[in-house]
């Protein structure tokens, strides 16, 4: 078994934004060399997510609505007393912080509609996203 490690920079230019970081992740399986096992995609941010899903236009949109719906900016959190992201920190716990994907003849296994996206809550910024892959080369 083997195990190897890149990080990948995301470049964001919104407070709130969908990257699709599918061929990144292809990427660094690719040269990874392991042919079968799992990646794993993580965002080392409190205040971004990740994500398995489509990225439709209409749904990224969509995405970024609903949470702002269910998450309003400013309602009140005792976080924004001291740094006024509380609604980026609860929407990435909504979200999630990574994402574990197959790994099969050398490529990460996935659905015809389905890519790996990470959620900017707190942009622009530049964030660091670790991709871990663990199996057999
Ligand atoms: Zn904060």
């Amino acid at each position: 078994m083997a195990v190897y490690r890149t990080e990948l920079t995301v470049k964001t230019e919104r407070r709130v934004q969908l990257v699709d970081i599918t061929d990144d992740v292809r990427e660094a399986v690719e040269g990874s060399g392991i042919r079968e096992g799992i990646v794993h995609v993580y965002s080392r941010h409190t205040t971004a997510g990740v994500i398995v899903n489509e990225p439709e236009s209409g749904l990224l949109k969509d995405v970024v609505n609903k949470l702002e719906d269910l998450v309003p900016e400013g309602a009140g959190y005792e976080h924004d007393k001291v740094d006024n992201n509380a609604d980026a920190h609860l929407r990435a716990i909504l979200l999630g912080s990574s994402v574990t994907l197959p790994v099969s003849d050398g490529a990460p296994v996935l659905g015809t509609w389905q890519s790996v996206l990470f959620v900017e809550l707190d942009g622009p910024r530049t964030r660091r996203v670790l991709v871990t892959v663990v199996g057999d080369e």
